[in-house]
Formats: C-alpha cells, sequence, structure tokens
C-alpha cells in the first residue's frame, strides 16, 4: 500500500531471502478446482491482471503505459508484513512487491467471514468457494493494480518526501486504479479496495485484543473504510460497508470507549 523510502527499500531487497516470482506466462486455470484451493491461484491472478492492463495499454495504442507495464515485475516476498500489503519501487529496476503474509491472511479472512453471499440478486458464482475466490481476485486485483498505477503514474515516495505530498500522491494512484478497473472490466462492484483494507482492520483487531492496547492503526484503517464507504454506489460495496465494520468490531468485543 505504500511506498517506502529508497534506504528501506534497499534494505528490504537485499535481505528478501525468500521471493517467489512466477514465469510471466503463468497463466490462471479457471476450470481447475484443485489450482483455486491452492495459495497459486491468487498469485496467478495477480499475473493475469497484470496482462490484462499490457493488453489494454497495447489495444489503447498507450506505449508508455505497455513500456512501464514491460518492465515491471510482480515479486511475492514472504519477508514483507501482513499490514505492509504491498508496494511499488523504481530503482535498478520496476517492482511491485506483494505480501505473501498478507495474501494468506486475506484468503483465510473471506474463507472465515464469507459463508454466504453479500446479496442474494448477486452472486453467479455456482459454488460457495468460486464465490470466495471471487472476492479475493477482486482485492488481488485491487492491489496489484494500485501498484502499478504508481508506476504507470511514476509517483513514488520515500522518507525525504514531504508527509504532506503524499495523500494526493495516493488520491491520483487510487482514480487511476478505479478508471483502469472501469476500463478493464473488473472489480465492478468496488469490493477490491473494501476487502483488502477490511482484512487488515481484521488483522489489527485481531493483533490489538491479544496486546489488549491501543492502536492508532485501527482507527487509521476506520477512517480510510469511510472515506471509501462514502464513494461505493455499487450494492454489494454498501451491504459490505454496513455490515462488516460493525461484525468486526462485535466479533473482536471492542467499543469505541475500550480505548
Ligand atoms: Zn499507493
Amino acid at each position: 500500500m505504500n511506498t517506502k523510502s529508497a534506504f528501506i527499500r534497499t534494505l528490504l531487497v537485499s535481505t528478501v531471502i525468500t521471493i517467489i516470482v512466477f514465469s510471466q506466462h503463468v497463466k490462471a486455470n479457471n476450470t481447475g478446482t484443485v489450482m483455486e484451493t491452492t495459495l497459486e491461484y491468487q498469485l496467478n491472478y495477480a499475473y493475469q491482471t497484470k496482462s490484462r492492463l499490457h493488453e489494454y495499454a497495447r489495444e489503447t495504442l498507450n506505449q508508455a503505459l505497455y513500456d512501464v507495464i514491460a518492465e515491471t515485475t510482480l515479486v511475492f516476498s514472504d519477508e514483507l508484513s501482513l499490514d505492509s500489503v504491498a508496494f511499488a519501487i523504481a530503482e535498478e529496476r520496476r517492482e511491485v512487491h506483494i505480501s505473501m503474509a498478507f495474501v494468506r491472511y486475506l484468503t483465510a479472512f473471506v474463507e472465515r467471514t464469507f459463508d454466504e453471499p453479500l446479496t442474494y440478486y448477486n452472486s453467479n458464482a455456482e459454488t460457495l468457494h468460486a464465490y470466495q475466490q471471487d472476492l479475493i481476485n477482486h482485492a488481488i486485483t485491487d492491489i496489484t493494480l494500485h501498484e502499478l498505477g504508481h508506476h504507470a503514474l511514476d509517483l513514488f515516495y520515500g522518507q525525504y518526501t514531504p508527509p504532506r505530498f503524499v495523500p494526493d500522491m495516493e488520491k491520483q494512484v487510487g482514480r487511476w486504479t478505479t478508471r483502469m478497473k472501469n476500463n478493464l472490466e473488473l472489480d465492478e462492484n468496488e469490493l477490491g479496495r473494501l476487502l483488502t483494507l477490511f482484512s487488515v482492520l481484521d488483522h489489527k483487531l485481531a493483533e490489538r485484543k491479544a496486546n489488549n492496547a491501543m492502536t492508532r492503526t485501527v482507527k487509521n484503517l476506520q477512517n480510510k473504510i469511510d472515506y471509501e464507504c462514502l464513494d461505493a454506489f455499487s450494492e454489494q460495496a454498501k451491504v459490505l460497508c454496513e455490515n462488516l465494520a460493525d461484525t468486526l468490531y462485535a466479533e473482536y468485543a471492542l467499543t469505541d470507549g475500550n480505548d
């Protein structure tokens, strides 16, 4: 979600021991149910999203975007923390790093939380598993496109970037991501970013309960979710916004008065 400082980036890149770089040619197999049950399916979906964006750049004769996407490598990192989700770097190479811990948590969160479709009339998935996979895909799409957006717009920030510039950069990248989702006809119910934020919130709430400590992060996340929800217009996103935060707070038995 964040673009880290030059120093941290270099340090991180040099200390990443287990990096899984999948072949760019690997394609997701939508029909294989065995495939769907594995983490590889989620990772393949990130490649699929990148491929679709690349194809879109080719079709629209957007040479600049085409070149940037061709240059950018997706890196799935076992070292990147869950809460970091993902980040984009463009130093020696253009890279998008996605946290494997996050992808695992997201998968578990969706499977645990969505044991029935959000709205009865808007699930064309044949099975609950396919429905859950669809939700996970939306989050993976959002993350992948967002980080590729940092590259496409050349918007990066680090420890020397004045903090006041950061929210505007993120807004620009957010708008670009929404536009690309529309162009690529992906995540039409605008669930991806919300699901990402909610799964990080779920993790933070679980941590907070374990430590019995107040975290400002929870409030910040809630603010981000509220901001996204103000813009939400799809029925499914509205249902998510109206119910999920309350469900999570109740699950972790937290009230605003606790801190
Ligand atoms: Zn960003």
